[in-house]
């Protein structure tokens, strides 16, 4: 495992274990199985609905709090400023911990940006107390960024964003790079190119040729591949998986390299369509998704 270091000086392992869509009841084992095959990084959220459980798996396993880097994100019904306070409360009350390692805001609200902003602020004011380690935010384009550090004092420290070898972003990885900000990639082995309902059901990247040519050449996986290109260029990965081989499979890949050729080869297959949503549609309706209390 390789550790990164975000710009306030807090460090993270590389790469963690995601539990978008892990079902609550498998979800405690998923992040027990990851912690004995050592992982030392979950990203969750609240809209996930499974803080509480990743909380049982951390609690299962029994690890020190300060030996695990706990991420997890605000879902924008609690956007504003005493909102989102009290949503660290419930994201903490649930996970049973006192601090978080890293708060995000789960994506902006372009439609309602000033209760963004306010959201962000209340992420300051958490850092300013100690209760969280380093905060950030996700699904922010360029635009978006700017639009926050106009308005905001701390550069976020990460900005999860849709990174896979058929849409990485390179605008937005270059903005956050600017910035001195972490580009961490979620579906990092393509989730969202495969996940039913989603796109056409035709082009995942788990089926690519190129992937499984270079793949083959390493005696890798696919996943394996689009995760060392994930690490290799610098990038936070969260993959998810509630199957043990997968999860124990994903974590293993610190001993091989990819060349530069092969590098560029995956940089070749960006198709720069977004898998996921739009940052910029306007989706009333997740504001009245309502987020429980622990
Ligand atoms: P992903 O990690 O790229 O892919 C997950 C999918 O791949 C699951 O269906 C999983 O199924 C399968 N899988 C896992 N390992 C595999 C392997 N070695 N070989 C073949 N299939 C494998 O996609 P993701 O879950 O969308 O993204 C990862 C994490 O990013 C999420 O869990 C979440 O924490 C975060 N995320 C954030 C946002 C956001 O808006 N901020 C959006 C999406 C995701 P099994 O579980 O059955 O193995």
């Amino acid at each position: 495992m390789i550790d990164l270091t975000l710009n306030n000086g807090v460090t993270l392992p590389a790469l963690g274990l995601g539990v978008f869509q892990s079902p609550p009841e498998e979800t405690a084992a998923a992040v027990d199985a990851a912690l004995r095959i050592g992982y030392r990084h979950i990203d969750t959220a609240a809209a996930y609905r499974n803080e509480r459980q990743v909380g049982e798996g951390l609690r299962r396993f029994g690890i020190p709090r300060g030996d695990v880097f706990l991420e997890t994100k605000v879902w924008v019904s609690d956007y504003g400023y005493d909102k989102t306070l009290h949503a660290f409360e419930k994201a903490t009350g649930k996970l049973g911990v006192d601090t978080l390692d890293l708060l995000i805001l789960h994506q902006p609200a372009p439609t309602r940006f000033d209760t963004t902003i306010a959201a962000y602020r209340a992420l300051e004011t958490l850092l300013a107390e100690g209760r969280v380690r380093s905060i950030g935010v996700s699904n922010f384009m360029p635009h978006h960024l700017d639009a926050l550090l106009a308005e905001t004092d701390v550069v976020p420290a990460v900005n999860q964003v849709e990174v896979h070898p058929y849409f990485a972003q390179p605008d937005v990885q270059a903005a956050d790079a600017a910035h001195g900000i972490l580009t961490q990639a979620w579906s990092p082995i393509g989730g969202i190119t495969f996940y039913p309902g989603w796109g056409d059901g035709t082009h995942s990247v788990m089926d690519d040729p190129t992937i499984a040519e270079i793949a083959a050449a390493h005696g890798r996986t696919p996943a394996q591949v689009m995760l060392r290109w994930g690490i290799q260029q610098g990038r936070s990965v969260i993959p998810k998986s509630v199957n043990p081989e997968r999860i124990a499979a994903n974590i293993d890949v610190f001993d091989f390299v990819l060349d530069a050729g092969e590098v560029a080869r995956i940089d070749g297959l960006d198709t720069g369509m977004r898998g996921g949503p739009d940052p910029d549609q306007p989706r009333d309706a997740f504001f009245d998704v309502v987020i429980d209390e622990p």
